[in-house]
């Protein structure tokens, strides 16, 4: 790679707090390694609404299209809150989400030793879990047709929603998750309700077939949601790569998160498809929102932002090993004691020190190993 093109969009709250953090981190790899950077910045949400009325603007996704990866902060605010429902902030994300058809949406969950009490789970449940969670982002009953709410002869209204999913639809998700388990632990496990569903029913078979076509060196599983559910919270350790539709997706994906206790742990990425040259649309983003109530004080959590940023690394311009140091520097600088205020645990001993948002960046930088 010639030059490594960053896209980024802090966006609002502490947005722009933990992007910082990221973009120092990023900054110093790029320095070590040699790689030369180019960065660019833009408006989302409320910061773009204050700016120019509308949440994102084609200018912006223009940008995010051309770059190897965004990096995204937050969006939304009090601030926002009684702007028109298409002017809203969250709005922003959604149009960056189809514009770039952002249809892969990956949430590990992963627990650090040194946050084990964090959990509600016992330790021995959690200890070294490394789930990856695949949701399929723009199809199924979120946007299926026919929907709405209608007005019955007998008085009565009916709400109604549509689940649909096409061949090609289930084929790309599930070649994102067994591309993924090629990377990690070999192992998909597909989630439907195909003994209730029709499109759980086509769901299973896809998988199966493209399994059978070309993966059969990974190992495939088919689970009902469900039964995925208890099993998350049974025995999580089973699992490497769960891929499922939007909807179960967005239930168990937040389920799983929870195994780990922290919000401001969490990283995700929005894949869309490849573009021939080997590239494809991508967002990285921390799970967790603005956080307006500790906006602009230097105590959020930035290593979400941080552990996106790794992602990103690993998963856009394949470079593993970088990503490896960013996760290795974050494990040791919890390991060593150091916390922001949101992970102060229960057990916490005297050797536990609380940084802010700009101390932890140092902390994780000194950690790069470099
Ligand atoms: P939130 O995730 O912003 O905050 C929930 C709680 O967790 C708050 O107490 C907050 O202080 C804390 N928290 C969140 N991230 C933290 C971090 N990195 N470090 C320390 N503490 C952290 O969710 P919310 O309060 O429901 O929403 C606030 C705003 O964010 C709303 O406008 C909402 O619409 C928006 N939101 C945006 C996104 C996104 O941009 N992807 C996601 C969720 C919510």
């Amino acid at each position: 790679m010639t030059t490594l093109n960053v896209m980024t969009l802090p966006g609002d709250g502490i947005g722009p707090e933990v992007m910082d953090v990221a973009i120092r981190v990023l900054r110093t790899l790029c320095d070590v390694h040699r790689i030369a950077l180019h960065l660019d910045t833009g408006l989302i949400g409320g910061a773009a609404i204050d700016d120019c009325v509308r949440p994102l603007t084609d200018e912006t996704i223009a940008m995010c299209r051309n770059a190897d990866f965004t990096l995204l902060g937050a969006v939304g605010g009090p601030k926002w809150d009684n702007v028109t429902y298409d002017r809203r902030p969250e709005a922003g994300l959604l149009k960056l989400r189809k514009d770039l058809d952002l249809f892969a949406n990956l949430r590990p969950a992963i627990v650090f030793d040194a946050l084990i009490d964090a959990s509600t789970l016992k330790p021995d449940i959690i200890r070294g879990l490394d789930i990856m969670i695949v949701r399929e982002l723009t199809g199924g009953v979120y946007f299926g047709e026919p929907r709405g709410i209608e007005d019955l002869p007998n008085g009565e209204k009916r709400g109604f929603n549509t689940q649909t999913y096409t061949t090609s639809e289930i084929e790309r998700i599930g070649r994102v998750a067994f591309d993924l388990a090629h990377l990690r632990r070999g192992h998909v496990t597909s989630c439907e309700k195909a003994n209730v569903m029709e499109s759980g029913v086509l769901w299973r078979q896809v998988m199966t077939a493209l399994h059978n076509r070309d993966y059969a060196d990974t190992k495939l599983d088919h689970m009902y949601a469900d039964n995925c559910a208890m099993q998350l919270l049974k025995n999580p350790a089973q699992f490497d790569v769960i891929v499922t539709d939007n909807l179960f997706g967005d239930i168990l994906s937040d389920e799983a998160a929870m195994l780990t206790g922290s919000l401001g742990m969490l990283p995700s990425a929005s894949l869309g498809s490849e573009t021939g040259n080997g590239k494809r649309a991508a967002v990285y983003e921390p799970v967790h929102g603005s956080a307006p109530d500790i906006a602009g004080k230097d105590i959020a959590n930035p290593l979400a932002m941080v552990l996106s940023l790794a992602m990103a690394l690993r998963y856009s311009i394949k470079r593993g090993d970088l990503a490896d140091q960013v996760e290795n520097a974050v494990k040791k600088t919890l390991d060593n004691g150091y916390r922001t205020r949101d992970l102060a645990g229960q057990n916490d001993t005297t050797h536990i020190t609380y940084v802010s948002t700009s101390e932890m960046g140092d902390l994780v930088i000194q950690n790069l190993s470099i």
